[in-house]
Order: C-alpha cells, then structure tokens, then sequence
C-alpha cells in the first residue's frame, strides 16, 4: 500500500493553488512536479558546492566533477547499463538531433528510417533532416482508427521496409499507448535495423531496462522523471555510440587540438562539448534515487487503479470520445467532448484549478491521422489521488454543462 499522504508531502507543488483552487495537477506528460530532494540539491550545488567540472585541480572542481560523474553512474544502474553508456544532454530532443546527426554517416540513398504517426515532433523532425542530408527516406507505421499502433501492421512493415532505422516511442505522449517495443525491435534487428527508441514518456512509468528491451539507443528527459529541466540522455551500446561522431565542437569533448585538427575523447566524452548542466545532472540523479526508493510495483498499482477509475468515469459521461489504447498505457487519457474546441473545456478546467494539456501534443501526425485538430489530455502520475479525479470529473461536467 502507498501512503500518499506521505509521498505527496515531498512535492511543493502538490500544494499549490491556482485561480484560488486547490490545484489539481494532471498534465504531467508535459513536465512531473519536482520533489523537495531535487529542488534543494540543486539550489545546494550552487549554495555549498558551484564549480565547472573536469576543468581544475582546485577542491570544489574535483567535488563537482564526482558529483556529476557519479550522477551518471546512478543513472546507469537505474537502466542497468554502463556508465560509459549515458551521454548527458539538454533533453530527449537533443539526445534525438544528436543521434540523427551522428547516424548520418551511416546512411545511404535509398535507405529506410522507421518511425510511427504516434511519434512526438522531436522524433520526426530530427530524422527528416537526416534523410535529407543523406538521400534516405522516411516511412511511417499507421496508426487504426482509434491512434494505436497494430502490432501485425508494424512487423507486416518492417519486414517489408527492412529499415536501417527503426525510432519509436516507448510509450505515447499525445496517448499513452505503451508499445510492445521488445517484439518490434526483434523483427527490426533480424534485418540489422539500428533501433531507437524514444523514451521520454517511459522512464518514470515503466523504469525502462534498455539493454532487455533489445534496443541500440534510448533517449529520454529528466523533467519528465521528477528531475529538473534542461537535462536528459542518450544511452547507446557502447561500440555503437563510440563510433558515432561528434555532435558539436568545443571545449571538453577533445584530446587535443590543433590548428589544423583535433582528435576527440572516447565516448561518452565526446559528445559533452562545452559547461554541462552540471547542478540539473546531480539533481536529477536525486530524482532517480527517491524512485528507486519507492515501491516500484506499488506505484504502478496505484496509477493504473487510478486510470482505469478515471477511464470508467469518462466513459460514463454522453458526448465523449476517448482515443489510444485504453489496455496498455500509462495513465495518460486523451478524449474530444462533440466537436466543442478542447482548449475552451481546458479554460473551463483551469479556472477551477484543474491543469490538463489541449492542443496536438507536438503530434501532428497522429492528429491528422484521427482527422482531429487536438485532444484534451490528462496525464496522471503515481502522486494522484482518487479524489483529485473525482474533482476533475467534477469540474469537467460543470465545464460541459456550461458550453451544452
Ligand atoms: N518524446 C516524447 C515522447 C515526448 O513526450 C517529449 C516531450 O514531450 C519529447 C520527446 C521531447 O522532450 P523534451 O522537450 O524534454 O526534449
């Protein structure tokens, strides 16, 4: 059994009002609520320990580059993978240009990058500058009538496409589908597919272990998983990664440099130019530990309960469509009520402190796919409560009421 009350007391923001309501914080696709460990080892970096890494012999240099190293080590053992392994970046969208950019090399004209209509914004656009740099083309998987990615359809196209790249998302952002991504990147990898898979919305729910997955490279961001912002990660097989080439020049990722040249450190070093976010790393490795200090199983427990709660109150109300696979997910919902704009329900919702998202979701595809413009999207976390939803729905029918 959770305590809640206990667990939420961690979050600040738990507490917070908006509009003078108690708010009800549901949109955490877009970024999870901090707790206090986080916000006070960041603020202590600066405090009690501000020094850039790997650049001086002097005291506070060498304790901040242990604590930045280490950080990578507690993200490591979070993933069950090397430390050599994990390349800090500004977020999943950097570690997904990084990746794109780095893999150019190894694409032709005439090759196939895979992806999904599922996929966030951030892994598409990065791939289309690839396949125009190279000559490769894009091909996406298609998504039914309801935005879920069909197994059969995805092996029918792998095997027919027999991609050099295969990018999906683990879990969905605009739907919260959870993908089968172990099968998937079994087929890909029969055909020696370079297989990515883009995590972000996985890591808090699911507590990804790339290496069983079976995939070469996974992405994800630290704000998504109760870390701070402006820090994610690439993790990559260690020989694949290293053959990468460097994504940006500077100070830090070289051995030496010359006028004329330079030569770069190994992976993951080389990929690190320039001042990290090194008070955002060491705070994020705290995010990492507080999960870890929890009941993994009874975390998940709690969340599906509380969607399938929120699923069987929406499904109750007339007038609402719900989209994505309902059976497989991470608690995020996305539904339309008739053909009233979903940023006029999210208003509504707001001013009774409720924060949901509206709009594409960065996943235009997917939009243009459901033939809509947007959805209403709430996305639970393990600190929710039955009551919080209970309030949502709530608010939600005195929302409709209000536009019936
Ligand atoms: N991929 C997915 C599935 C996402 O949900 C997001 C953010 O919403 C991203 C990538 C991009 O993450 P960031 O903006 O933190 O780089």
């Amino acid at each position: 059994m959770l305590d809640l009350t206990a667990l939420r007391s961690h979050f600040p923001m738990l507490s917070a009002t908006a509009h003078g309501e108690p708010l009800v914080y549901f949109d955490n696709g877009a970024t999870s609520q901090k707790p206090v460990c986080v916000i006070d080892t960041e603020a202590l970096f600066y405090r009690e320990c501000n020094a850039n890494v790997h650049r001086g012999v002097h005291y506070f240099s060498a304790e901040a580059t242990r604590r930045y190293e280490q950080s990578r080590e507690v993200l490591a053992d979070f993933l069950a993978v090397e430390s050599r392994e994990i390349v800090w970046t500004k977020g999943a969208t950097e570690a997904l240009n990084l990746l794109a950019h780095g893999l150019t090399h190894t694409l032709c004209k005439g090759d196939i990058i895979l992806i999904s209509e599922l996929e966030h914004h951030a892994n598409i656009v990065p791939w289309q500058l690839a396949a125009a740099r190279t000559g490769a083309e894009l091909k996406a998987i298609l998504v039914n009538s309801q935005g879920i990615l069909e197994l059969d359809t995805a092996l029918a196209l792998i095997a027919r496409y027999k991609p050099k790249v295969l990018a999906l998302c683990h879990a969905s952002n605009g739907l919260g589908n959870i993908h089968d991504i172990s099968t998937l990147i079994a087929a890909a990898k029969r055909h020696g597919a370079i297989c990515v898979v883009d995590g972000a919305q996985a890591l808090l729910h699911l507590q990804p272990k790339p290496k069983a997955l079976g995939c070469d490279f996974y992405v994800a961001s630290a704000h998504k998983a109760l870390g701070p912002t402006g820090v994610g990660f690439l993790y990559g097989r260690y020989e694949l990664l290293n053959a990468l080439p460097p994504y940006q020049g500077g100070g830090e990722m070289i051995e030496t440099v010359t006028i004329a040249a330079s030569t770069y450190r190994e992976a993951p070093g080389k990929f690190e130019a320039g001042t990290p976010n090194i008070a955002g790393v060491i705070a994020f490795a705290e995010a990492l530990k507080f999960i870890q200090a929890q009941n993994a199983e009874a975390l998940r427990t709690h969340e599906q309960a509380l969607y399938r709660y929120l699923v069987t109150h929406l499904t109750q109300i007339d007038g609402i469509t719900l989209y994505g696979d309902l059976s497989q997910n991470i608690g995020t919902v996305s539904f339309n009520f008739r053909d009233e704009h979903p940023f006029d329900i999210a208003t509504l919702l707001d001013h009774q402190g409720i924060a949901v998202r509206t709009g594409h979701h960065c996943n235009q595809p997917l939009m243009q796919a459901l033939n809509i413009s947007g959805t209403i999207r709430v996305s639970l976390a393990f600190y929710n409560t039955f009551a919080e939803v209970d309030c949502f729905i709530n608010a939600l029918n005195a929302a409709l009421a209000l536009l019936a």
